[in-house]
């Protein structure tokens, strides 16, 4: 399936979507040339056509929504948001659900500004390039769980169409096991000779955004700042990384997202939801959110020429082997609790899956200030395991499921339960 991942068509899509002068949120929604109307629609028609090389395998919608005036007044009157969407149905597990998203609108230096050019070229048509070719290449399999492909808008106005589909998500209560954002994934040619040229920054927030005063103080009393279910996922995607791309790996963040900026995970994470931000470790701020414009003989803008498109493939084949991965393995085990009580044992506890393919388990666990899991047993298919002689004071535990072809979910982490 990575060896399907094409440069030369993730180049395509970007220029093509670089065609359309602009694409801000507040630009014209029908002109057919110009503006991002014709970039949903192209994105639309896109999605349409891959759809029907698979059989019509791709649901294929536009999610469209009214936002009214936004307090930070980058929205000033009633716009139309559009977000563009393809879904493909798991075969086993259809209600579990892994979104891939990318913002396909764009921004010059004022985001308000409808009229300007934008071409937007790394800041998102990188993202969203890489979005549509993993529905190219991934339609042509089948997973067990459901995989969406989202392209959303308003994101430089404040998260917008994320943020409408994660509320939506929330209030349909649907089971959104894990969401990536991939946005500035275009790797500037500026920083060509980076010593973190072969790299991609995965953020991922530590406390979750959304635990209770609670959560939060049983949190502080055992440790687990640095074992939120975002954390895990990243350190799943470095995992995945190591087996499938050797020479381009995984920079793990241990941070929610970059000084002073946000992006469309955090609408996510805000809502209980699992989700991680992708981006390049080197940005070139002459390059993003810029008028395009030569002043005191330097060039600014976010057009087409600092894009590295093998370096967009590089990040979208990282995306698509753990989105493969997720959408293979089991769910992550549920309600996992650790027996809080004097003793030099430790006990986890969890429930059994559902998956008929479930082969087992592994109990993981690394040293209290190791970033990432170091060890690991296979266990059969049970609900709990006591860990003889290893102290739950002196270490951190985890589980993930284990399916019969050997995939693995990724590491739930337990709360201390008193019993
Ligand atoms: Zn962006």
């Amino acid at each position: 399936m990575l060896k399907e991942v094409s440069a030369k068509r993730i180049e395509t899509d970007i220029r093509k979507l670089v065609s359309f002068g602009t694409r801000n949120t507040l630009s014209e929604q029908d002109n057919p040339t110009r503006g991002i109307g014709a970039a949903r629609h192209w994105i639309f028609a896109e999605f349409q056509k891959i759809s029907a090389d698979c059989g019509n395998c791709l649901t294929v919608e536009k999610q469209s929504f009214v936002q009214p005036p936004t307090e930070n007044r980058r929205v000033l009157q009633p716009t139309t948001i559009t977000n563009v969407v393809a879904t493909l149905r798991g075969t086993q597990n259809p209600d579990r659900i892994y979104v891939v998203s990318g913002h396909y609108d764009s921004m010059c230096t004022s985001p308000s500004d409808g009229k300007c050019d934008a071409p937007g070229a790394n800041d998102d048509a990188s993202g969203t390039a890489a979005v549509i070719e993993m529905a190219r290449v991934m339609s042509k399999r089948k997973f067990d769980a459901t995989i969406v492909f989202m392209t959303v808008a308003g994101e430089e106005q404040g998260l917008l169409g994320a943020t409408y589909f994660a509320e939506q998500a929330k209030q349909k209560q649907l089971n959104i096991e894990a969401m990536f954002t991939n946005d500035i994934i275009g790797g500037v040619t500026t920083f060509k000779n980076s010593p973190d040229r072969n790299s991609v920054r995965v953020f991922s927030e530590g406390v979750p955004s959304n635990e209770t005063e609670q959560e939060a103080a049983t949190r502080r009393s055992v440790g687990g700042e640095n074992d939120s279910a975002s954390r895990q996922l990243a350190r799943f995607i470095k995992e995945t990384a190591e087996i499938y791309s050797p020479k381009f790996r995984v920079m793990m963040i241990y941070r929610r997202d970059r000084y002073g900026r946000g992006g469309d995970h955090i609408p996510f994470v805000e809502r209980g939801f699992t989700a991680v931000r992708f981006t390049e470790p080197n940005e070139d701020y002459d390059h993003q959110h810029q008028n395009v414009r030569t002043e005191n003989k330097k060039f600014y803008g976010d057009t087409i020429e600092f894009v590295d498109f093998d370096y967009v493939a590089n990040v979208t084949k990282i995306n698509a082997a753990s989105l493969a991965k997720l959408a293979l393995a089991p769910t992550r085990p549920k309600n996992v609790v650790l027996a809080n009580r004097l003793g030099n044992d430790t006990e986890l506890k969890w429930e059994m899956g559902a998956e008929t393919d479930l082969a087992g388990y592994e109990i993981v666990w690394r040293e209290t200030t190791s970033p990432v899991w170091t060890n690991s047993i296979y266990i059969n298919k049970v609900t709990d395991y006591l860990i003889k002689n290893m102290s739950k004071d002196n270490y951190f535990f985890g589980i993930r499921a284990v399916d019969k072809d050997g995939n693995k979910s990724p590491v739930s982490f337990p709360k201390p339960v008193r019993n």
